[in-house]
C-alpha cells in the first residue's frame, strides 16, 4: 500500500535547559545527536512546537503531591529526587514541555492531523511512577499522552511498545490494571529498575495486557527482531489497537554505556518497520514515538535515523524475514517464557 502522510517532529532548544550535574549520562548533549539524525530528513518532516502541559494533564498520570514535589524541587534547585534523578532550576518547566509535546503529538496523530511522529524530548519519562520521580524521569510523558488520548480522543485501545533497554516500571504501574493500554516491553533483565519479569502480566481488568519480554545481557538484533516478530506481532493482531505509542529509548544500542545489549542501526530499523507495518495494518498508520533513554551519541543518532526511516517510508515496509528459533538459543528460551504466560490468550504467540 502506498501512503503519503505527514510525519511530525518535536524539537526545541529549551529541552537543553534541564541541566545535568557534571558526568551525568542524561545530559543535554544527547539531543544534539538526535538532532543530527533529524536534520538529515529535515525537508520531509513537519515541526510541531512544544506546549507546556497544564497541571490537570500531569494529574492524569500523577498525584498532586508528586506534581508539587517536582515544582518545589525546581524552586530550590539544584537538588535530587532520588540518587539518579536530578532537578535543575528550569527542570519543572522543561518537564512540562516534555509531557505537553508527547500529548500534543499523540493527539494530533489520533485526529489525523499528522500521520505519525517523534518527540525528541527530555527528561525521559517511563520510570516515573504516579507518586514519585525515578531513574532520570520526572513525569511519565507517554503515560500522560495515553491518558489524554482516552479522555480527549476516545481512543481506548492503545498499544504501547517500550523498547528502551530498561523496564518502564512507571508505565507498568500506571496501566497494569487498565485494559485501555497494552504495554509490550523488551528490556535487559535482570537489570535496573528490577521489575519486568515475564510473570508480571497485569491484574484485574488489565490482566494479560502487560507483556514483558525480559532479555538477558548480550542480546542483539536477532533477539530483538525475533521477539518483535514472534511476540509483538501476534499480540498486536489479537489486541487490535486504535493507535500505537512507542517509548523509543536507544540504550539497547551496542555503544550504550549504561546497558549491555548489542542492537545496531539495522536492528532498530527492523523493529521500527515492524511497528510501522502493524500501525498501517491495524490503525491507519497512527503511531507516535517519544524519546526515552539512550546515552551513546552514535546510538541516539543511528536509532533516530532508523526510526525516521520507518516512519517516513512511502510504502508500508514488509515484515523482515523471520528469525529462526534455534533450539536452546537465547531467543528460544525468551519466547518460551513469554508463551508460557501469554500463550493461552494470544493465538499464534511464538510462531513467525
Ligand atoms: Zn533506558
Amino acid at each position: 500500500m502506498s501512503v503519503t502522510r505527514r510525519v511530525g517532529v518535536v524539537e526545541d532548544a529549551r529541552y537543553g535547559e534541564h541541566e545535568a550535574p557534571a558526568g551525568h549520562p542524561e545530559r543535554p548533549e544527547r539531543l544534539a545527536a538526535v538532532a543530527s539524525a533529524i536534520a538529515e530528513r529535515a525537508p520531509e518532516v513537519e515541526r510541531l512546537a512544544p506546549r507546556a502541559a497544564e497541571d490537570d494533564e500531569i494529574l492524569l498520570a500523577h498525584t498532586r503531591e508528586h506534581l508539587e514535589q517536582v515544582r518545589a524541587a525546581a524552586a530550590r534547585a539544584p537538588t535530587h529526587l532520588d540518587p539518579d534523578t536530578y532537578v535543575s532550576h528550569e527542570s519543572f518547566e522543561v518537564a512540562r514541555l516534555a509531557a505537553g509535546a508527547a500529548t500534543d503529538l499523540a493527539c494530533a496523530v489520533a485526529r489525523g492531523e499528522l500521520g505519525a511522529g517523534f518527540a525528541a524530548i527530555r527528561p525521559p519519562g517511563h520510570h516515573a511512577e504516579p507518586h514519585r520521580a525515578m531513574g532520570f524521569c520526572l513525569f511519565n510523558n507517554i503515560a500522560i499522552a495515553a491518558r489524554a488520548l482516552r479522555e480527549r480522543e476516545q481512543i481506548d485501545r492503545i498499544l504501547l511498545v517500550d523498547w528502551d533497554v530498561h523496564h518502564g516500571n512507571g508505565t507498568q504501574a500506571l496501566f497494569e490494571a487498565d485494559p485501555s493500554v497494552l504495554l509490550f516491553s523488551t528490556h535487559q533483565f535482570p537489570y535496573y529498575p528490577g521489575t519486568g519479569a515475564a510473570g508480571e502480566c497485569g491484574r484485574g481488568r488489565g490482566e494479560g495486557e502487560i507483556v514483558n519480554v525480559p532479555l538477558p545481557a548480550g542480546c542483539g538484533d536477532a533477539e530483538y527482531v525475533g521477539a518483535f516478530q514472534r511476540l509483538l506481532v501476534p499480540v498486536a493482531l489479537r489486541y487490535r489497537p486504535q493507535m500505537i505509542l512507542v517509548s523509543a529509548g536507544f540504550d539497547a544500542h551496542q555503544d550504550d554505556p549504561l546497558a549491555s545489549m548489542d542492537v545496531t542501526e539495522d536492528g532498530f530499523r527492523a523493529m521500527a518497520e515492524i511497528v510501522r507495518n502493524l500501525a498501517d495494518d491495524q490503525c491507519g498508520g497512527r503511531v507516535a514515538c517519544v524519546l526515552e533513554g539512550g546515552y551513546a551519541p552514535r546510538g541516539l543518532r543511528e536509532g533516530t535515523r532508523a526510526l525516521l526511516c520507518a516512519l517516513l517510508a512511502t510504502q508500508t515496509p514488509a515484515l523482515p524475514a523471520p528469525v529462526e528459533l534455534e533450539p536452546g538459543s537465547t531467543l528460544a528460551s525468551v519466547v518460551d517464557r513469554v508463551v508460557t504466560v501469554h500463550g493461552r490468550r494470544n493465538p499464534g504467540l511464538g510462531a513467525a
